[in-house]
């Protein structure tokens, strides 16, 4: 076996199969198109598989030849290690996507805010002479409350409002002070210690045991 796996080798793998489906390599490994399969049946998004009457497309006769040639999931080949870089190559790429999706969809937000930031303000100096004339006329006639046909104004004198401005000052008076409790928290490290060496599941703690591994990856700089 050659050492050196190209791309297009790889891509005679071709397919890569999880729970919801299949992920169709493209002629040279970009552009992938995912097969969903729902309730025994092979759903491909690519624009063939829309316009086409049955629904079919070159990715789902490909998903179909090789359910039809691979009928044990143990009889399959293992990836080898070129194809494990290639596939991480393929992450890469696919994180880069993402990230400029991001980017892309947080310059647009950033347009779209300072639009309807502008929009509001000019609205919202409409609504305020509105607002004047209302509160001034509630103001002339004497009225606290005043239902009309468009709905019910009202006049509500505020109570007065204590701001804090220098809480030292304040504490050093001396007459306006509490003591706030000491507070309990878990301690997580020492009940973390004391279960896993004494196995004891105390009341109001579960334990599980077998939680499912986590898989992590990191990238090269400029890996694909
Ligand atoms: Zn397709």
């Amino acid at each position: 076996m050659e050492a050196i796996t190209t791309a297009a080798d790889i891509t005679s793998l071709g397919i890569i199969e999880s729970e919801n489906g299949f992920l169709v390599s493209g002629d040279y490994g970009d552009n992938a198109v995912e097969v969903i399969r729902s309730d025994s049946e092979l759903r491909c998004g690519c624009f063939i598989a829309q316009v086409s009457n049955a629904g079919e497309c070159e990715h789902i006769v490909a998903v179909r030849e090789y359910l039809a040639s691979t009928p044990i999931p143990e009889g399959r080949p293992p990836l080898s290690q070129a194809d494990a870089d290639y596939y991480l190559s393929r992450v890469a790429v696919l994180d880069s996507t993402i990230a400029a999706n991001a980017e892309s969809a947080n310059t647009q937000i950033d347009r779209i805010k300072l639009w309807l930031e502008m929009e509001n303000a000019k609205t919202q100096r409409k609504k305020d002479y509105y607002i004047l004339a209302l509160d001034n006329w509630m103001h002339l006639m004497e009225l606290s409350t005043k239902v009309l046909s468009a709905g019910t104004l009202k006049v509500r004198a505020q109570p007065p409002e204590i701001l804090i401005n220098d809480e030292d000052a304040v504490l050093k008076d001396g007459r306006f002070t509490r003591t706030i409790p000491e507070k309990q928290a878990v301690d997580k490290a020492a009940l973390r210690k004391h279960v896993l060496g004494t196995g004891e599941e105390i009341d109001g703690i579960s334990v599980i045991l077998n939680k499912p591994h986590k898989f992590s990856y990191k990238l090269n700089q400029g890996g694909f």
